[in-house]
């Protein structure tokens, strides 16, 4: 608290991200990073791009990046917004598309950064509790009683449920909402959904936002993008422009464009942790665990008889993390991300030891 702090400072709740520990030699399953690294292209570009040309301003217009992901989702590229993270594209999405007279809609358990994003540019909204299985209702998201969002953000597959609506349903609200934004954020969707990045020429109030983040194994570069018709594109580049024009530095595009240009290494990756999580499911379910099916880097399961904040704090007593919130619904939860089959046998047998006690 500060007398100089505004008084918008003293209305926020900032979002927590989970721990970033400083200690080597653990188990890290708390903050979906994938765990395999990134393209070796993408390296070689970043090194490449380490040079004296640094002394100058990156190109804010990120051309380069854009040619190189519209050429892979077989788009323009003044349909594609890049963003320092897919946060910073999200936080431009609020201000510049999802900020309206009527509430803007979005499930009870979902990213907890959405209603932070509400707080910061004073959104007004509304949460549409999931179903009891963790499941988003699609009719729970077309206009009804009259009711009409201001717009519409869920994540596919969710976080942290890790549970995906399948494309068909993610179009019905789509094309339910003709007069609403629907954003749909995707940054786990390559571990297992269809993306709705083709609907974006058929449907003007779509944007579909993107990281690099995870499947892409690049959560250091900070590189997110959105994909849209060319006038919500044109509304994000606007907020962006009178915030920062140069989001992405030198180093961020070279690597995130020699990433989007391997695509062989990037299917194989993301490959490699669907077969690590659906063995994960079967041996934590052996052990009496509830897993939710995941589309997702991640999975969300609950022990009937043991308490969650305890599995995690005794997880942590053997070096390994994973996330638990103490949220509504979800508190008996705990959120794992899916790390090497190294790391999982050894995450398995901690478990095995904490449940023989
Ligand atoms: N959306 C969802 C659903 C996420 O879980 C995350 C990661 N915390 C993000 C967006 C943001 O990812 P980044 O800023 O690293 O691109």
């Amino acid at each position: 608290m500060s007398r100089f702090w505004s008084a918008v400072v003293h209305g926020l709740t900032p979002y927590v991200p989970g721990e970033q520990p400083k200690l080597d030699q653990l188990v890290k399953l708390n903050t979906n990073e994938h765990p395999y690294g990134p393209s070796p292209r993408a390296l070689e570009a970043i090194h490449a791009a380490t040079n004296d040309t640094l002394r100058l301003y990156p190109d804010p217009n990120a051309d380069a990046l854009k040619a190189a992901l519209a050429r892979r989702h077989g788009l323009q590229p003044a349909q594609i917004f890049v963003g320092n993270g897919s946060d910073e594209v999200l936080a431009h999405a609020f201000m510049a598309l999802l900020k309206h007279g009527q509430p803007l809609w979005f499930p009870d358990i979902t990213y907890s950064f959405y209603p932070v994003y509400c707080g910061l540019y004073g959104v007004p909204h509304q949460t549409i509790p999931l179903a009891d299985d963790y499941t988003l209702r699609t009719e729970d998201y077309l206009p009804r009683d009259g009711q009409q969002a201001g717009a519409i953000i869920f994540p596919n597959p969710n976080a942290p449920t890790g549970r995906l609506l399948p494309l068909a349903e993610v179009e019905r609200i789509v094309a339910g909402n003709p007069d609403a934004v629907v954003l749909v954020d995707e940054a786990y969707v390559d571990f297992g959904g269809d993306s709705a990045i083709p609907l974006v020429d058929k449907y003007p109030n779509l944007l579909v936002v993107h990281t690099f983040s995870k499947s892409r194994s690049l959560a250091g570069l900070r590189v997110g993008f959105a994909a849209g018709h060319l006038a919500l594109i044109e509304g994000l580049e606007r907020v962006k422009n009178s915030f920062n024009s140069y989001p992405l530095g030198k180093l961020a595009l070279a690597g995130a464009v020699a990433s989007v240009e391997d695509e062989a290494y990037f299917q194989d990756s993301c490959r490699k942790v669907i077969a690590t999580r659906e063995t994960l499911v079967g041996q934590l379910s052996a052990l009496g665990f509830q897993v939710l099916p995941s589309a997702a880097n991640f999975i969300f399961a609950r022990h009937p008889e043991r308490d969650a904040a305890q599995l995690a704090a005794a997880l942590r007593e053997r070096a390994i993390i994973v996330r638990h919130f103490k949220q509504a619904r979800i508190d008996q939860f705990l959120r794992i991300t899916v790390g090497t089959d190294a790391q999982c046998s050894t995450l398995v047998q901690a478990l095995q030891e904490i449940l023989a006690t």
